[in-house]
């Protein structure tokens, strides 16, 4: 985490950038990165992304960027989360479409010959889960159906044993190049191929299993581990674990989107928790020593004499981790003193006497009192 990257570095623009101008810079590197143009460092290029991707994410949104210019990275993660968890948690970064039309498509590709099929689609997943299982953190298996790779060829879309032969309309250049009469004149354009779509090659004998899609939708099952302190609206991305694609194309991301359901006890208020005990008068004009009823088991109270209702205490430590830091909420415990009801005479007789102890007389009429003492 010490030597992290400057975010105006990664993107190569001075401090005092325009919106517009960190967007053409990010645009600039989103291409030359590109994990489909530099073939032979995949993995640099990959990882030159995530912290293009980053840079990007933070700059272009200006509540962040001035969180960023004011503290640093520092202040991003008491305030955002850092990415970096294995998987990346989105559910606050802005922008995300942006950055996706840029890598995944977004028309960067017409014109020039295509080497990988097409990518798969992003798909989205609503998870519902617990309280307790925001609070620990969980790992899940989703069943859902997708497109996944044939197993007959492999993705490759072709029937075993064949080869993919040169398209002949464009003979294996994946562009064709058109001539239109204008008043201007002639004017040529150079197009992407129509009947192989760019790629230069066709399929004469394609798998008989996907019919040469290399794809085919299927049941599958995915774990995915939900980390501690999520909550609604949290969005955890997997990459690659979306619809397969066409033809040995890359996968598209899978979206787990986190529904916490209402807890009946508990009342969830950001990593803090809130819980109503009940409580006698008794109970609350005395001092007592309770259980509280705590996300993992139970923890004892001690309430002091005179507590009021209302009154307020905090178990530190007892509410929920936040994603990033793992620092815990606390559980806020609030006394609701209850007025006790379907008292016997013999109890409101004492409660008379304890009144008069205090000076209370009651006003009620005689008959209240006689119906009390049996007369
Ligand atoms: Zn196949
Ligand atoms: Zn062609």
């Amino acid at each position: 985490m010490s030597n992290k990257q400057d975010y105006y570095e990664t993107l190569g623009v001075h401090k005092g950038a325009s919106v517009e101008e960190i967007k053409k810079a990010y645009r600039r590197l989103a291409r030359q990165y590109h994990p489909d143009v530099n073939h032979d460092s995949r993995a640099e290029s990959e990882e030159k992304i995530k912290e293009i991707n980053e840079a990007y994410a933070i700059l272009s949104d200006p509540e962040k960027r001035q969180v960023y210019d004011q503290y640093g990275h520092q202040g991003l993660n008491g305030r955002y989360g850092g990415p970096g968890f294995g998987f990346d948690i989105f559910s606050d970064l802005g922008g995300f479409g942006d950055i996706f039309d840029v890598f995944f498509g977004g028309g960067t590709r017409t014109g020039r010959k295509r080497s990988a099929g097409e990518r798969g689609d992003d798909l989205r997943f609503d998870l519902e889960i617990t309280l307790e299982e925001a609070a620990a953190g969980i790992e899940k298996e989703l069943r859902l159906s997708k497109l996944s790779a044939c197993e007959s060829c492999h993705g490759s879309g072709l029937r075993p044993g064949t080869s993919m032969s040169e398209c002949s309309y464009c003979h294996g250049t994946g562009q064709i190049t058109q001539s239109q009469q204008t008043i201007l004149g002639r004017m040529q354009s150079v197009v992407t191929c129509p009947s192989c779509r760019g790629e230069g090659q066709i399929i004469t004998d394609p798998c008989l299993n996907c019919g040469g899609q290399g794809r085919l939708r299927m049941a599958s099952t995915i774990s995915v581990e939900i980390p501690a302190g999520v909550e609604t609206g949290s969005r955890i991305g997997l990459r690659g674990a979306g619809d397969a694609g066409l033809r040995g194309g890359p996968g598209g991301d899978l979206y787990v989107i986190i529904r916490v359901k209402p807890h009946k006890t508990f009342e969830r208020r950001g990593n803090d928790i809130f819980v109503d005990i009940p409580m006698s008068f008794v109970q609350a004009a005395l001092g007592d020593t309770i259980e509280v009823p705590c996300l993992d088991g139970s923890e004892k109270l001690h309430i002091p004499e005179g507590t009021q209702t209302g009154a307020t205490f905090k178990l530190r430590g007892k509410g929920l981790p936040a994603v990033n830091s793992g620092a815990r909420g606390d559980e806020h415990v609030v006394i609701r003193v209850a007025t006790p009801s379907k008292l016997t005479n013999e109890q409101k007789k004492m409660l008379l006497e304890f009144g008069k102890s205090m000076g209370i007389e009651l006003n009620h009429d005689k008959g209240f009192f006689d119906k009390l003492w049996g007369k």
